[in-house]
């Protein structure tokens, strides 16, 4: 099974075991139902932003839709991999933390709308200087350097550099 397969079947085993709609999904949410069903019928790709929407309106962490259960290596690539998104692990149910290797291209601009209440996130820049919008202020983290932040609220991630660059993320589930 492919990432955009897993990702499609996914979407509708956790919309079912809810006994939701389409309609009801739609409003937990805020993605259209029009989108929501083509996610479903895999005759779209949703961006990184719409799958954020997805898995915050589910309660559910990101990476379940990026990893499938047959462990094989996977990387979740929206759009002109302007942002490539790869688990490091797979969801850790007792831990209750994702982590992520990604990597913004030159240029790339990522905003996040607010994850659950109560979710902490860590960045680690890994190769070249990230740039990261937290309450509002853009602020520059250097390679080794991490920062901390509350996630349920908007924040955005960016790459202002002529190289790719290279961080970690890693989300706390409360
Ligand atoms: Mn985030």
């Amino acid at each position: 099974m492919n990432i955009a397969q897993h990702l499609a079947l996914t979407l509708k085993t956790l919309r079912q075991q809810r006994g939701w709609s389409l309609s009801r999904l739609a409003d937990e949410t805020g993605v259209s139902k029009a989108m929501l069903g083509q996610i479903e019928r895999n005759e779209s790709s949703p961006t990184v932003a719409t799958l954020w929407k997805i898995a915050t309106g589910l309660n559910v962490p990101f990476s379940l839709f990026i990893t499938p259960a047959n462990g094989d290596e996977t990387a979740f690539d929206p759009q002109q991999q302007a942002m490539v998104i790869k688990p490091v692990f797979p969801w850790d149910p007792a831990l209750r933390v994702d982590h992520f290797a990604i990597t913004l291209a030159p240029g790339a601009l990522s905003e996040s709308t607010p994850h659950e209440v109560g979710v902490i996130e860590r960045v680690v820049a890994i190769s070249g200087t990230l740039e990261m919008c937290i309450d509002g202020e853009w602020q520059s983290v250097n390679e080794g350097e991490g920062r901390q932040f509350a996630a349920d609220r908007a924040h955005a991630y960016r790459n202002s550099s002529p190289q790719t660059v290279l961080f970690h993320s890693l989300i706390y589930y409360p």
